[in-house]
């Protein structure tokens, strides 16, 4: 175990999953401060404030607030720019269910349980993905991902934390024209939390 190695995270909290197949289901959230890309629609305030945590106080952090769930979801920012088998090992001793959401840039890391992509760019290195999720705008074309996922998402982009109507419509045009895709909402947002 590399006790020393420290990662920067910039947000630890106990909420449900507000979006796509696993939505409702109470898990940890470790969000990690940084990221690979810069969209301009970007929702998360990840790189304002950080925490150096080791993985065992970040594992600790985690069993301490949402221990009886022992489900965490690594998101960021990025979160494949800083995990690694360390972390993974450490959640692993204690027997967690590890979810990532990754912006697909970069590959995911052996032992990590449930993928989900969501790509920002035509580039998707994860294989063995859970869910692909796109981010869709008005007038956007049907996504044509090069991988193959089990479950595929259209998630109508929102105004900050209001949902955009004409994003909204655009998207369930396209889900009933491609029926192997579904709608994705973020409903944590419509009922207030994290
Ligand atoms: S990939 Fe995600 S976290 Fe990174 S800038 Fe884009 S929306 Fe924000």
């Amino acid at each position: 175990m590399n006790t020393e190695k420290t990662y920067k995270v910039n947000k630890i909290f106990y909420s449900i999953q507000g979006e796509g197949a696993r939505v409702g289901t109470p898990q940890v959230f470790v969000r990690f401060s940084g990221c690979n890309l810069h969209c301009p629609f970007c929702d998360t305030d990840h790189a304002s404030s950080y925490k150096e945590m080791t993985a065992h106080e970040i594992v600790q952090e985690c069993r301490r607030i949402g221990n009886r769930c022992a489900s965490v979801s690594l998101c960021g920012g990025e979160p494949t720019l800083q995990l690694d088998s360390w972390l993974i090992a450490e959640f692993k001793r204690y027997g967690w269910f590890i979810s990532i959401e990754t912006n697909g840039l970069l590959p995911v890391p052996d032992g990590v349980d449930y993928i989900v992509c969501s790509p920002k760019t035509a580039k998707i290195a994860p294989d063995n993905i859970d869910e692909l999720r796109y981010v869709v705008k008005a007038g956007d074309p049907m996504p044509v991902p090069h991988k193959f996922a089990r479950h595929y998402f259209l998630s109508p982009c929102f105004d900050g934390e209001q949902p955009n109507k004409d994003n909204i419509a655009h998207c369930l045009t396209l889900v009933t024209e491609h029926p192997s895709w579904r709608l994705g909402m973020q409903w944590h947002k419509f009922i207030g939390i994290e």
